[in-house]
């Protein structure tokens, strides 16, 4: 089963595309599902309902982005199965927010991704003042524990991004990182292997082996995504995602119909 579940359009300001050729790329790689899964809108800095624009989609333009998915989707019926879904940042103390939001549309998963601590981006070069990389991390884990616990997702995106843009902590498995995945496993949402950094100066994808690892040993479950952000990332080295994740003892991967997950064999 080969699904891609991560993908960016040109609505959130930094992708090139059209659903629509995201949608042909994912059959002529031979996929058998692909999601839509754009940047959701941006809340929590303030009241400017287009508050990131070379980030995320505005506000005003999300029953558009949702009403051409389902226009996609049933474009496509029969040649492949298109799933609706959004990539929502997963910000502390709007867990409820974006709960009560996704609710209201007939998605088939949410990816919850930790792009924000507070009012800094994760990525940006430059860290806030007297910030060190290992206090900013265990913020970050701290956050990803929220987002598990919200409610809100149903996929837990590109598990350790911090570290794209050269902020790395301490990378063993600290008792908070083994603690983050056991709160995973608990609250049943799944991790996705990101390949988009395969495709980044930090050469590895998310979350890396050792995380990856870890995942398994707790009982995480996984999909797959290229965070694809023009229509040839679609399927990105997935060859070596779905090697790397039976190597590690993964049998099965994760999809999702209306929120609900199924099982099916990798
Ligand atoms: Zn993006
Ligand atoms: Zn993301």
């Amino acid at each position: 089963m080969r699904v891609d579940y991560h993908t960016h359009h040109y609505r959130c300001g930094h992708a090139r595309g059209q659903m629509a050729e995201y949608v042909e790329a994912a059959i002529a790689r031979g996929l058998d599902e692909i999601g839509l899964s754009d940047h959701g809108p941006v809340y929590h800095l303030g009241p400017n309902p287009h508050a990131a624009p070379r980030t995320a989609m505005s506000q005003h333009e999300l029953p558009n982005y949702i009403n051409e998915m389902i226009a996609v989707r049933d474009r496509y019926a029969g040649r492949i199965t298109v799933k609706l879904g959004v990539e929502s940042d997963a910000v502390s103390g709007w867990g409820d927010h974006f709960r009560r939001l996704w609710r209201q549309y007939p998605l088939d998963y949410v990816i919850g991704s930790v792009h924000w601590l507070g009012e800094w981006s994760i990525f940006s070069q430059r860290r806030p003042a007297g910030r060190t990389v290992d206090s900013l991390y265990e913020e970050y884990l701290h956050a990803t524990q929220e987002a598990a616990r919200s409610g809100a997702y149903d996929i837990i995106g590109h598990v350790d991004c911090i570290k794209t843009v050269g902020h790395l902590p301490d990378r063993t498995i600290t008792a908070l990182l083994d603690e983050t995945v056991q709160v995973l496993a608990e609250t049943g949402v799944a991790v996705e292997v990101n390949t988009s950094g395969w495709r980044k100066s930090i050469c590895e994808c998310y979350p890396r082996t050792e995380l990856l690892e870890r995942c398994h040993h707790w009982g995480v479950p996984v999909t797959l995504g290229s965070d694809a952000h023009e229509p040839e990332h679609v399927g990105w080295q997935f060859d070596d995602a779905v090697a790397l994740l039976k190597e590690i003892g993964y049998r099965e991967i994760t999809t999702f119909v209306q929120r609900k997950r199924r099982m099916m064999p990798l």
